[in-house]
């Protein structure tokens, strides 16, 4: 939906005090906040694995996929790539395991599937029909957008279009807080009302009460813990090579460097340390060294 509005959906989920539910009530009213100024070559906030999809849209006829092969413009972001080709931005996400960092830039190439849905590569699957059910989409329609059969024999590493399907949620992370008020504030750029410019968010602020436990989003080892200029007292935690997540301004630490955590493990609590105007979680999520959106990597909640 927030594509037909040109805007995204963590603006509509934040303007109207909404969970990321999967549905929306027939007849429920929502506020569409005005588009933000896009980033010339930044994907900006995006929420890839809200499953809005409508009955219809469900129960659809698809026809065979093609695709194309989009090369980025100086200035053009996914939004506009998506509108271009009469697809959504999630569709671009599941096509393209490159667009994971977060950036796009001028010459870089996109692959761009002729219809809504996503890309997937097989691993371990035998038949379509398990794609099918993991996706939660009409067998038929896998088969007819992929040109097989419905007894065709997989092979890994052979790429089928799931149309309508939606990328589906990794889940090796989760909530580093168990209730919270909202997401105060999204990961990428913002304007900023007061200072009057655009500034780059790393992570993604969770309100909570003061005092609330800090969980370890993930199991892994403590690379830092302590005072960390802005973010006040923090916490790093790397979870293999590739990620690593930090807890900013909480008002205690319960773990020390060089400690293994376990997933869900309390390793803070929520305070209002560094430059912070109330209690409230900073949360960072880094691939490979390099902030991405904690929410593509977060579970529904
Ligand atoms: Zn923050």
């Amino acid at each position: 939906m927030a594509s037909d509005y040109g805007t995204h959906v963590e603006g509509i989920v934040i303007a109207n005090g909404l969970s990321y539910a999967r549905q929306l009530r027939p007849g429920q009213q929502l506020v569409i906040p005005a588009p933000e100024e896009r980033g010339s070559h930044l994907l900006d906030l995006c929420i890839p694995r809200i499953d809005l999809r409508t009955r219809a849209e469900l129960k659809m006829d698809w026809p065979p996929l093609s695709k194309t092969v989009h090369t980025v413009q100086s200035g053009e972001n996914l939004w506009d790539i998506a509108r271009h080709y009469n697809i959504d931005v999630p569709t671009l996400f599941g096509a393209n395991e490159s667009l994971d960092g977060g950036y796009i830039f001028p010459g870089d190439e996109i692959v761009v599937p002729s219809q809504k849905g996503v890309l997937v590569t097989v691993k371990g699957e035998k038949s379509l029909g398990e794609i099918a059910d993991r996706y939660r989409v009409p067998l038929a329609s896998v088969v007819r957008a992929n040109h097989l059969n419905h007894d065709t024999r997989l092979v890994p590493g052979q790429e089928v279009f799931v149309p309508g399907g939606r990328p589906l949620e990794r889940g090796t992370f989760i909530w580093p807080l168990v209730n919270f008020g909202r997401i105060s504030s999204g990961f990428g750029y913002r304007y900023h009302p007061i200072l009057r410019r655009r500034q780059w968010h790393s992570g993604i602020d969770l309100t909570a009460s003061y005092g609330a436990p800090v969980k370890a989003a993930r199991s892994g080892r403590v690379v830092s813990c302590g005072w960390n200029g802005g973010l006040g007292n923090t916490v790093i935690l790397a979870h293999d090579m590739k990620f690593q997540t930090l807890y900013g301004h909480c008002s205690k630490l319960y773990v020390k460097r060089n400690q293994y955590v376990k997933k869900g493990q309390v390793i803070a609590s929520v305070g209002k340390t560094g430059r912070a105007t109330g209690p409230h979680l900073h949360f960072e999520v880094r691939k490979s060294g390099r902030a991405v959106n904690p929410l593509r990597y977060l579970p529904y909640w």
